[in-house]
């Protein structure tokens, strides 16, 4: 094209200006033009031979008319079928969310989704609201870029054909000659973020009268507020470094809104030339433009003669990299979101969609998804204060010793804690992985990743729901006095197991609900029997979904591991433990009439740009664990521990104004202390003990600090929330009867003692036979 063009334009093009043309398009016509006037002057008849050139120019004209007609119906066509995903493509709305993917969180008020928390794993760009940009910044890059952006249509036209004809001229003289310092381009601010968006080259001429259709239509529909805004976040300055938010950590370490009008002048001069105008590369260069950018803010009146001057004396004041103390800005993440990141991905890779772990996260974080959770934000918070606070307040400060098993070094640490709140619905509430702060994004979080030997919070979900369930034992049972065996111990001696928790056995008559509400070994192990081991592990893997339990496993030294008995199903002595998580997932069953339904910290995952939903928790399956009676027989039992069992005293009876049931558990040695209690709203699993398992001292401290914990979290988290009962099973399916507490059959007129117990309709009681007449 250019060697075409260049041959013939210097003679056509002298009389081309003659032709009323300013384009080099017209170059043809203008100089058939230019040959025809030669003739007259041979010859006369100068009549005719205007009359001969009118007709001529008729024609030409006309033809000039058609020609232009088709080229502007081509054009037409062109931009309307390059430009008919611009819909999506230019949705700045969505720009922000595209840049990165956001969590939402329902806003309890509204019921509508709100924003929880950007994700973003690319220091590099970070995303600033319009009103968080300093005036003289967005001044800056208008003055330097686009000066008419306020007024203009989103193409400088003036500008733009100045531009064309320098660069036709530019390109017939072969470079020789330019009427414009080429620098100056013609695009507009409007026109540049286009290209940001479009990654479109605009020095093909076709794009480029697809850009000059964009930035009209752009800007018709968007406020110059809002192209200013997209246009600062995507704006490119040295290597990846994306928007002014970004740049402004990477030069000041601070926040965009904090640049003096100095150094919003620096930023601004970077963009035109991110290598030539790089501040830490090219100082010198850098400190012209800027102060050329300050004289024009000063010239078009948007700074005083004072700021200018001051702002002109300021040195470049850029921030040493590795003196930068706020690069970890990005981030920040609460235990909740960084478990629905792992859920996300998890899930991507196990539905097909991602192939990799690695491929996942990166349309996770990139692909402009909106992630709506299950987070309560209030809950979560509450949680979150709770955890933070100051050793000794619920978690005791004990700091111990302990050896590294890899190294053999000796180290310390400190008691730690998590909570994990879900609902009915098996949506997570809220979740906290630590005590104390926390100090990285993505870290250990103990709710979810550690697995802990559950001590007696299994007791209810195997050996008792099942025992009930199974009509094997009913709420006030006894007869079990004392029951253990014998077994070899490892040196040979015999031993009586399983032993209580206060190390004795007692000789008394212990019935069904003083032993759960006690925490009685010996009578959960035997109603564990009862059900059977097999039962129980089927039971807890395949209907509770319980996914560490070991069935059977070869470990190195040879030996083979199996949680397969009364010790690890019923006392919770497992061989690797299970999750907070698993454990509330389980407890689920007692406080809404004996379903389950799958954990999930999100509902729906939806790719913004597509509007496609590209992962559903909606429709996850609710199972039937036990009966409707079962569950309510359970959940009664499950009072008793907070009345008047293992966590009496604790101040739970109530929680604002609604009826709580729990269990405690603590393994051998006092290795882990645990609380499952629920609510009519939600059911939270506490847990605190140390990351490498030793005995903590809490007795020493005080009673029950995840117990405490939650009381406090529950306590302000249900303020205000409509009073609610758990459900009961349907009518005369569960009934109340009077019992002898001393021999947990139906009370008769001569018992001392006596109480309410929750029975099925269709299990018999017999009369207490020790006070008969
Ligand atoms: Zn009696």
């Amino acid at each position: 094209m250019n060697e075409q063009n260049r041959k013939p334009a210097p003679r056509r093009g002298a009389s081309a200006r003659g032709s009323g043309s300013s384009s080099g398009a017209s170059a043809r016509p203008a100089g058939a033009q230019g040959g025809a006037p030669k003739k007259p002057k041979k010859k006369g008849g100068a009549k005719r031979v205007w009359a001969n050139i009118g007709r001529v120019l008729v024609v030409l004209v006309s033809i000039g008319v058609i020609v232009a007609s088709v080229l502007a119906v081509m054009l037409s066509l062109y931009v309307v079928k390059v430009t008919a995903n611009d819909a999506s493509l230019l949705n700045l709305e969505n720009l922000k969310l595209s840049y990165s993917s956001t969590i939402y969180a329902i806003d309890p008020q509204t019921g509508k989704p709100e924003p929880y928390q950007r994700l973003v794993d690319n220091a590099d760009r970070i995303w600033v609201d319009g009103n968080q940009i300093p005036d003289n910044l967005k001044n800056a890059f208008i003055a330097v870029e686009d000066k008419t952006f306020r007024e203009n249509s989103g193409v400088n036209f003036k500008r733009t054909i100045s531009a064309t004809a320098n660069l036709v001229l530019s390109r017939l003289t072969g470079g020789r000659i330019t009427l414009y310092d080429t620098e100056q381009g013609a695009s507009t601010i409007t026109q540049q973020l286009i290209k940001n968006i479009t990654g479109d080259d605009d020095r093909d001429p076709l794009r480029k009268v697809r850009e000059i259709f964009r930035a009209i239509s752009l800007n018709g529909r968007y406020s110059k507020d809002t192209i200013l805004e997209a246009y600062l976040n995507t704006v490119g300055f040295m290597g990846n470094t994306c928007g002014v938010q970004a740049c402004a950590y990477n030069l000041y370490d601070k926040d965009v809104g904090q640049l003096t009008l100095a150094q919003c002048a620096t930023v601004a001069a970077i963009t035109n030339n991110p290598t030539k105008y790089n501040p830490r590369t090219e100082p010198e260069n850098n400190l012209q433009r800027r102060n050329m950018i300050l004289g024009m803010m000063l010239e078009q009146g948007l700074i005083t003669q004072a700021d200018h001057d001051a702002a002109v004396a300021e040195p470049l004041n850029l921030v040493d990299p590795s003196e930068k103390q706020n690069t970890a800005k990005v981030g920040g993440n609460s235990y909740f979101t960084d478990m629905v990141i792992d859920e996300v991905i998890t899930d991507l890779v196990n539905e097909g969609i991602c192939e990799t772990r690695s491929e996942a996260s990166a349309l996770l974080f990139n692909g402009g998804l909106a992630i709506y959770s299950t987070v309560d934000t209030n809950l979560q918070s509450i949680m979150e204060e709770v955890m933070a606070k100051e050793p000794g307040n619920y978690y005791p400060d004990q700091e111990v010793e302990y050896k590294d098993k890899a190294t053999g070094e000796t180290k310390t640490q400190n008691v730690q804690g998590a909570m994990i709140t879900i609902d009915y619905t098996g949506a997570v509430k809220g979740v906290v992985g630590g005590l104390g702060e926390k100090t990285a994004d993505r870290g250990l979080n103990r709710a979810v990743g550690s697995l802990r030997q559950t001590g007696s919070t299994m007791k209810p979900i195997g050996a008792y729901a099942l025992g009930i369930d199974y009509n094997y034992i009913t709420y006030s049972d006894g007869g079990f006095i004392d029951d253990w065996v014998e077994e070899i111990n490892d040196n040979g001696t015999m031993r009586k197991w399983p032993r209580n928790y206060s190390g004795k056995y007692t000789e008394q008559r212990m019935l069904v609900c003083d032993a759960l509400a006690n925490s009685i070994n010996t009578i959960a192990v035997r109603v564990g029997k009862l059900v059977g081991p097999d039962d129980l592990f089927d039971f807890m893997t395949n209907t509770l979904g319980i996914t560490s339990l070991v069935e059977n496993r070869t470990e190195a030294n040879g030996l083979i591991s199996s949680d397969i008995g009364v010790g690890p199903l019923v006392l919770g002595s497992m061989t690797d433990g299970v999750s907070l998580a698993e454990m509330a997932h389980a407890y689920m069953m007692f406080g809404d009439g004996g379903t389950v339904t799958p954990l999930h910290s999100y509902t729906t995952v939806e790719n913004v740009q597509t509007g496609e939903i590209v992962l559903d928790n909606t429709l996850l399956p609710t199972t039937r664990a036990i009966g409707e009676d079962t569950a309510m027989i359970m959940n009664k039992l499950l009072r008793q521990v907070i009345t008047r069992g293992t966590a009496a005293g604790t101040g739970t009876n109530t929680i604002a104004g609604m009826e709580t049931v729990g269990k405690t558990g603590t393994t051998s040695d006092d290795k882990d202390h645990w609380f499952i209690g629920l609510t009519p709203y939600y059911v939270t699993a506490t847990w605190m003990g140390y990351d490498q398992p030793q005995e903590l001292a809490w007795k020493a401290y005080g009673k029950h600090p995840p117990t405490l914990a939650w009381k406090e979290v529950m306590e302000r988290a249900q303020e205000g929330l409509e009073a609610k009962n758990f459900p009961t099973a349907p009518a005369n399916t569960v009934v109340t009867k009077t019992y002898c507490t001393e021999s947990g059959g139906e009370a008769g007129p001569l018992c001392p003692s006596t109480a309410t117990g929750y029975y099925k309709a269709d299990q018999p009681l017999e009369p207490c036979d020790i006070h008969v007449g």
